[in-house]
Formats: C-alpha cells, structure tokens, sequence
C-alpha cells in the first residue's frame, strides 16, 4: 500500500463529500440569486452594476478552480498525508473550530502576502472584480486558489496527527466557508445598522466590509472576521459606516465614496 495509490481506502461518504464540495459553490450561488431576484427591497452596498464581460469572466474562473478544494482533499487522504480518526460530535464541532481560526490567520498572512508587489500576480485575477456579485467568490487565479487550499489542508493533516479530527467537520467547514463567502462577494448588506455595535459584529464582517476591500483595493484583508484586520491595524475605519449606510438602503454611489 504505497502512498498515492490508495484509493481503495475512501469511505463512502467520504467520496460523497468530495464530490459535493465541487458542486456546492454552484449550488448556493444559484439559490442565492434565486432568492434575492424575488426580493423587492435588498440593501446593495454599492449601488453599482458588474459589467457582463466580469460575469462571464467570473463564471469562467469559477469552473476551473471550484474542483481544487476536493482534489487537494483527494490526494492527501489517498497518500495517508490526512488521517481521519473520529465521527463523534465532539471531533466534528472542534475539527469545524480549529480549522475555521486556522483559515482565519492563513487567509490574512497569505491575503497580505498576495498585496505584495512580487506576489500580486496570483491574487489579480480576483481583483478584476471591483464591483462583486456571487460569482466573484470563485473568480481565483487556479494557483491563488491552490495555495489557499494547500495552506489548510496541509494544516489540517499535521493536525490530524496529533489530535482526533473529523472529515464531517472538515467539509462541514468547507461548506460554511462556501456560504459565507458567496455572502462576502454579494454587494447586499443582510445586517441591520445596529449590528457593528453588537459583540457578533466586533468579530464577524458583514458583506460591506469585503465589498470595500475589493473596492479600494488595500485593507479589510480578513475572510470571516476582522479579528486579524484589528490586530495588524489594517481594517478600515469606516467600515462600520458603509455597513450602515446600506443597512439604511442608501448605497454608496461611487467606488471611491466615503460614507
Ligand atoms: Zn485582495
Ligand atoms: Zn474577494
């Protein structure tokens, strides 16, 4: 049983996770626009439109690099690299944690990292998007993509050595980072304007505080929380301000609009 050739060893639910995490970005995008097309009174961020040349783009981007998460998952299960160990609820709930705070810090050093000169390369792709829409949070260059995904689940494998980690909490995470980003990319503030006063909304961003990001092209770096964005200084101070103005059903009505 040498490494790279096990695939006899995939579980059956397994296989099935894995084929579903390519398909559930798709999925949830779809419902997504399904449901928002019907509301009458969404609270856009930026009261701006993507041109269809970006939607097309995005849509392109997105086929390519939405099977990369299972792949990476695929090959280092099959080599022995992830260990699952447990399905008791307990694995699945602090799998889901651990790897959510892991994601949180590896997606603010390799983000920042990205807005480097020398690295900026990988990372334009997704900043073709000025304006987002659902579709932006699958518009990666297939190598921004691959890094993201590697820098987890190489975490997650280590981890796994160590300690008793679950593959249901694992896709359960992937599928909640799936979710939350469509959310992220969706120009339509969901949070009332109480919430950035709220202990929820110290720790975690709305779709306004990634809408700047793309927008202004520099800070608001963190994916779920700002948590690494206020450690490092690099939130935006007004980021409350735009949630707030959405939130009221005032957008903003230029890129470089400060509320
Ligand atoms: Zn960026
Ligand atoms: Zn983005």
């Amino acid at each position: 049983m040498g490494p790279m050739t096990d695939f006899a060893s995939i579980e059956t639910y397994q296989a099935i996770w894995l084929v579903a995490l390519v398909f559930v970005n798709h999925i949830l995008i779809y419902l997504y626009r399904l449901y928002t097309e019907r509301q009458k009174d969404v609270k856009k961020i930026y009261g701006l439109t993507p041109s269809e040349r970006q939607l097309k783009a995005e849509f392109r981007n997105g086929l390519m690099t939405t099977p990369v998460h299972s792949l990476i998952i695929l090959l280092f299960l099959v080599s022995g690299l992830l260990k699952v160990t447990s399905e008791d609820i307990g694995t699945i709930v602090l799998t889901f944690f651990v790897v959510f705070w892991w994601t949180e810090f590896w997606h603010y050093i390799s983000h920042r990292a990205m807005h480097l000169k020398v690295f900026l390369s990988i990372h334009r792709e997704h900043h073709r998007s000025h304006i987002t829409n659902p579709w932006s949070a699958v518009s990666f260059s297939l190598l921004e993509k691959t890094i993201f995904s590697l820098g987890i689940v190489s975490f997650a494998a280590l981890y796994s050595h160590y300690f008793s980690f679950s593959f249901h909490g694992f896709c359960a995470y992937y599928t909640f980072y799936f979710a939350t980003n469509i959310l992220g990319h969706s120009n339509i503030e969901f949070r009332s304007a109480r919430y950035p006063f709220s202990l929820m909304g110290y720790i975690i961003n709305s779709p306004s505080y990634h809408a700047m990001h793309h927008a202004r092209y520099v800070k608001n770096y963190g994916l779920i929380t700002s948590v690494f964005d206020r450690l490092f200084n690099t939130r935006w101070e007004d980021s409350d301000g735009v949630l707030i103005r959405a939130a009221e059903g005032k957008p903003l009505k230029k890129l470089s609009e400060k509320p």
